[in-house]
């Protein structure tokens, strides 16, 4: 332009300068104002997408946050161990659904609620105060009485800080029940001590006769083959004991396996009751086996022989002179029964549920003085695992100085 209209331009620029001065700021503002507008054009969408985007950002944050939370919930909900949050003024923040059962004496929720409201216990208000203020990880022991029962729960506390806004403090307790752990312990230190302690009593006696043989009751032609019998009868005791141990842990551990055949249950008793026999005529005992010849149950032979050997065994032995012990069966519903019934000195009402517990006697003195009397103590804990084995069950009904009646139930 300014090359193809020199002369027009010059012409100007000498004849009115101030023309020009015009033109230029025309000009100015002409390249000023679209520039404005581009740069509005361009910058006004741009922030307002920044805006938007910032609050997607934003509301991504919040619904990440939520889900989290729900997550943490859910997870914290569905937990079996009890888990607490407590912050620095010992108020609880936090509880899952298992704490709240722990604690079910302090209505829900436990939110809000101070730590002394949920307990009383010293060791645990002090392994909260130690994580607070110290930083410090615990674990203890605590034991809570509920209504029903006491629990036992290895506690762990440990401290939460994170930086927010300002610096949070905050403890979490987790309870990890251990109840049934401890109770498994004690069954097996006690189940330890009566076996040791059932060994102890014939070898004990073993022993003392080697001892007077060796000492000179050898030679002691009255005495010595008597001497012997005793050493025998307390072997053949430790064998039995040992048998039974073995014999209860194989079907504890599930190395029993049932096989289920439709099994003659008459000619199955009169069996036990022959080899019974002697003991029953030793101790004026009649068996009357009644049950009727067709009858058929739906068991594992050998076990139900088990089952019954040890039920007539101690009806046996716990009878009386010229007792009586009647074997039926009968089918109810869907179930199968076959009773044993003594006319023995029966059992108290408080041992009826105990007698089946392992080594458990009623007269621990009486069994042990008489030594035909003398059982393990396991025959009724075999018996009740052979039967619950094959999907059965076993109970007594009992009248002191009258007799018992056991009772195997068996899947029809
Ligand atoms: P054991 O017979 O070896 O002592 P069991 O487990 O068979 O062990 O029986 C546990 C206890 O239950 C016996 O010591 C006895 O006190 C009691 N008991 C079992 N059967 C009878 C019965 N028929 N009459 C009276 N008491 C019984």
């Amino acid at each position: 332009l300014s090359i193809a209209a020199n002369d027009f331009v010059f012409r100007f620029t000498i004849h009115d300068s101030r023309f020009t001065i015009h033109l230029f700021w025309f000009f100015i503002g002409l390249i000023g104002g679209l520039a404005a507008g581009w740069l509005l054009a361009v910058s006004l969408p741009r922030q307002k997408s920044q805006n938007e985007s910032l609050q997607i950002a934003a509301d991504v944050q919040k619904k990440q946050i939520v889900s989290e939370r729900l997550l943490l919930t859910s997870v914290t909900a569905n937990l079996r161990e009890g888990v607490v949050v407590v912050n620095e003024n010992m108020l609880v923040t936090s509880a899952n659904l298992a704490a709240q059962y722990i604690f079910s004496h302090v209505q829900p929720p436990l939110e809000g609620k101070r730590l002394t409201d949920l307990t009383r216990n010293l060791s645990v208000h002090n392994a909260f105060v130690a994580a607070l203020d110290a930083a410090k990880f615990s674990e203890i022991k605590v034991e809570t009485r509920g209504d029903a029962e006491k629990r036992i729960f290895d506690l762990r506390v440990a401290p939460l800080r994170f930086q927010s806004e300002a610096e949070i403090r905050a403890a979490i307790g987790v309870f990890y029940d251990i109840t049934r752990l401890e109770q498994l312990e004690r069954v097996r230190q006690e189940f330890l001590s009566n076996v040791s302690h059932e060994l102890r009593t014939p070898l004990t006696a073993i022993l003392a006769f080697v001892e007077t043989l060796e000492d000179g009751a050898i030679s002691d032609e009255a005495n010595n083959l008597r001497f012997l019998g005793v050493i025998r009868k307390n072997a053949e005791r430790m064998r039995r004991l040992i048998n039974d141990i073995l014999e209860l842990s194989a079907i504890e551990a599930g190395k029993i396996i049932v096989k289920k055949t439709r099994v003659k249950l008459a000619p199955l008793v009169a069996e036990i009751v022959e080899s019974l026999s002697a003991k029953a005529q030793a101790n004026q005992v009649v068996i009357k086996n009644q049950v009727e010849p067709n009858v058929e149950v739906f068991a594992d032979a050998d076990r139900l022989a088990q089952m019954l050997t040890n039920l007539i065994d101690n009806a046996v032995k716990f009878n009386r002179p010229n007792g009586t012990i009647t074997i039926c069966a009968a089918a109810e519903n869907n179930r199968f029964l076959i009773s044993v019934a003594d006319t023995g000195e029966g059992i108290a009402h408080e041992d009826t549920e105990r007698i089946f517990q392992r080594f458990y006697r009623v007269d621990r003195a009486r069994a042990a003085a008489n030594e035909t009397v003398g059982g393990t103590g396991l025959g009724l804990a075999i018996v009740k695992h052979l039967a619950r084995l094959q999907g059965g069950e076993v109970s007594v009904v009992s009248t002191l100085g009258k007799g018992s009646t056991f009772t195997i139930e068996l899947p029809k």
